[in-house]
């Protein structure tokens, strides 16, 4: 075989394999979890709760997870995901009743598909009417080569995907609630993340969405906008609220609430400068048992 025949073939052979970050997937969690067919398979979603669907996009490195939560009267998404499918389609799937859309934060990852939908709630900040505006770079980075495990969907072009602009027809503040009939959603500000992440506090059932601000896996906290005494504020809150069930924006829809207390704890521990991080081209890695955080150097 002619050498350069030879290295196209060794190039072939590895473009086959998947990327790193999906080999171990699934993780352990979803084999306890319920899992509701739907008929794209770019998502998968799963029935958390009565009422209550989580739903992932296993096929692209940041694994988020989007929210279905059904009242009597209507239905809130919290989140929209990647926009590299159609989440409205699942969401239709999902419940017949009005569906609203709220943001953890406005991340690409977590508002791409927020465009499909006329009715959408966004906290009162300058940094959420920015992101309203959409961004080529933030999506174009999703899709480097490695980020996604397998195929994307069917009639995905790479070369036009973008955040598209999206218009916030609600504007809220903390301590909104949100009454979806039998079942109200109160918005808790928990800035650290960005100035505009949020938790969603289901007081009923002592369920805490919590964004970004916490999952299981690298916590990003190096961006510009993260504040971090912010950040240890709002997770002091978060601990404070007795929650029995955390869904995390990433990776697993079930996390421990008693992992905020030990997020509290591992985030001064961090910031005391006692501790030797593992440090990377953009982030210095702080290392804990279940989590890390990415923090500027
Ligand atoms: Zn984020």
């Amino acid at each position: 075989m002619h050498l350069v025949a030879i290295l196209f073939a060794i190039l072939a052979s590895q473009s086959d394999q998947k990327p790193e970050w999906c080999r171990d997937l699934p993780r352990p969690a979803y084999s306890k979890l319920e899992r509701v067919t739907v008929a794209d398979k770019w998502f998968e979603v799963y029935r958390i709760r009565p009422g209550l669907f989580a739903i992932y996009e296993p096929h692209q490195q940041e694994e988020i997870i989007s929210y279905l939560i059904v009242g009597k009267k209507q239905a809130l998404l919290f989140d929209t995901g990647m926009g590299i499918s159609n989440i409205k389609k699942v969401v239709e799937r999902l419940t017949t009743l009005p569906v609203s859309v709220m943001n953890s934060h406005t991340h690409n990852d977590h508002v791409s598909d927020n465009w499909r939908f006329s009715r959408i709630y966004g906290m009162d900040t300058a940094f959420t009417r920015e992101h309203a505006k959409g961004t080529v770079a933030a999506a174009q980075e999703e899709i480097v080569p490695g980020a996604i495990c397998g195929a994307p969907p069917a009639g995905f072009d790479p070369k036009t995907y973008s955040v598209k602009p999206f218009h916030i027809t609600d504007w809220i503040h903390d301590g909104a609630k949100i009454d979806l009939g039998g079942r109200v959603l109160q918005v808790i500000s928990t800035p650290g993340h960005t100035p505009d992440s949020i938790s969603l506090w289901d007081a009923q059932n002592k369920l805490l969405f919590t964004g970004d601000m916490y999952y299981p896996g690298a916590i990003f906290l190096f961006r510009p906008e993260t504040d971090l005494d912010a950040y240890e504020a709002s997770i002091k809150k978060m601990s404070a609220l007795g929650a029995v069930l955390l869904l995390p924006a990433h990776n697993v829809p079930v996390a421990d609430p008693a992992d905020l207390p030990r997020v509290l704890a591992a985030i001064k521990q961090a910031r005391s400068g006692k501790m030797k991080p593992i440090k990377a081209e953009h982030w210095s890695e702080y290392k804990f048992d279940g989590f890390s955080f990415l923090l500027s150097k």
